[in-house]
């Protein structure tokens, strides 16, 4: 069965990805996006083996490459502001805290848009709208927009992110912090831009304040320093609440933390933030007739793991091969999507033994416990052996990615 039109739901990092893929090989693709422009937020994240070779495949690894962060690795400081130990950037392209391949989340974003620019297939990018309602009738799904278009299409990809409402409207299970598909991890992040200080230098300095608290700082490329609050707290839906609300609660949690912790808090009511509850999406299948989930919304292993960027782009990358397979029927094309990823996305949903209570310790006898492992671990013993980089090796390697020739023998 030949594909020709395709919907993408979500236009972040899975979105733009497959849109590239599936262009690249003629399809006619519509991305559609609820916010009104592309979302530039977010902070440094990693891009780590499979996906660096999808970025290298797409022609963008150079690109990216010239756009990274410049984060010179990663320091430990307890409550007080004393340095617990510290390990300096990957040299490889799985392992390390800081990988060696860290970009900002927005620019990533938008050099995956920008490549989509003069494939074989049509692009056409529809912000400010979202699907309202899908009917599969077997032969094709006829999508009817928030705005009142309807249009129809071979396939529709949800690529919404981890609390994806379109998931919801299509495999059901609850929405919100009820989902039957999210596993919550108990913790919250706020990550937003503050402007930089002489004192802020070229490390993630993570700084852990008890109580579940930690506050870090990370350098970026433009000028700005980065910075994320996450704390532990077992109360769903702090993400749902309004953003002022939030930050208050925020700005009470964090009163009395020190420089960091209160510089950030205060910077919530001028800066935008964006504000999620942590969590890994967990489903038995990601397709249902024509309809198909990427990225996060199928799989997301949340920011702890470092592997959700990297899922997204292996992800789109085999989903798009499979589909537009010569020869392939729909449903082989969707079995090998499975097939093919699962492997991926099992090893790396497995976090570190206790994520995330262990980077956000809760009393004094938890951060003495911490201090002494990261202490250890970065020694100049024990550094010899790249522990750290050991110890924080997600899998990134771990799969069998196929050389779709009929992708990559397209013009880019
Ligand atoms: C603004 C932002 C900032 C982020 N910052 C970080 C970060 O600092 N660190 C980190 O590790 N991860 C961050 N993430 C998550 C990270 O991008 C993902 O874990 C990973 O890259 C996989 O991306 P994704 O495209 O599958 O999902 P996401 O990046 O979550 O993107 C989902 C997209 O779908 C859109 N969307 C949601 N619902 C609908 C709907 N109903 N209709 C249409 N569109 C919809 C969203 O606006 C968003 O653009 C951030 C995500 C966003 C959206």
């Amino acid at each position: 069965m030949a594909i020709s039109s395709v919907l993408i739901s979500g236009a972040s990092i899975a979105g733009p990805a497959l849109a590239h893929w599936l262009a690249r090989a003629g399809v006619d693709v519509t991305v559609v996006e609820r916010a009104p422009e592309l979302r530039e937020g977010g902070h440094n994240i990693d891009v780590r083996g499979a996906g660096r070779e999808v970025l290298r495949r797409m022609g963008l690894e150079d690109a990216v490459l010239a756009h990274t962060t410049g984060e010179a690795g990663t320091r430990f400081l307890d409550d007080r502001g004393r340095v617990l130990g510290a390990f300096p950037a990957s040299t490889s392209q799985t392992g390390g805290p800081t990988a060696e391949v860290e970009v900002l989340r927005g620019r990533l974003s938008r050099l995956l848009v920008d490549s989509c620019e003069g494939l074989p297939g049509s692009i056409t990018w529809r912000f400010d709208d979202q699907v309202a309602e899908l009917d599969d009738d077997g032969s094709g799904v006829a999508a009817t927009f928030a705005s009142g278009d309807e249009e129809r299409y071979d396939v529709v990809v949800v690529a919404e992110g981890l609390r994806s409402r379109t998931r919801q409207m299509v495999f059901g299970g609850g929405g919100g912090s009820r989902s039957a598909h999210v596993k919550e991890l108990g913790a919250y992040c706020a990550y937003l831009a503050v402007a930089r200080e002489p004192s802020d230098d070229d490390y993630w300095n993570w700084q852990v304040l008890g109580r579940g608290r930690s506050a870090h700082l990370r350098p970026d490329d433009e000028g700005t320093t980065r910075g994320l609050l996450t704390f532990l707290s077992d109360v769903p839906g702090l993400d749902e609440l309004e953003p002022a609300a939030a930050a208050l609660v925020m700005q009470r949690l964090y009163a009395g933390t020190g420089p960091i912790g209160e510089r950030l808090v205060a910077a919530l009511d001028t800066e935008p933030f964006y504000f999620e509850a942590l969590g890994q999406a967990v489903l038995p299948r990601w397709s249902q007739g024509r309809m198909v989930l990427a990225g996060d919304a199928a799989h997301c292993a949340s920011p702890i793991s470092g592997m959700s960027t990297t899922l997204a782009l292996v992800g789109a990358y085999l989903l798009a091969g499979e589909l537009t397979a010569p020869g392939a029927s729909l449903a082989s094309a969707l079995d090998g999507y499975e097939r093919r990823l699962r492997p991926l996305v099992d090893a790396a949903q497995k976090l570190p033994p206790g994520t995330p209570r262990v980077g956000n310790p809760r009393h004094t006898a938890e951060i003495r416990v911490l201090g002494a492992l990261v202490g250890l671990a970065s020694s100049r013993a024990v550094k010899r052996l790249k522990l750290g980089e050991k110890l924080i090796s997600p899998p990134a390697d771990a799969v069998d990615l196929p050389r779709y020739e009929h992708l990559e023998a397209a013009p880019v």
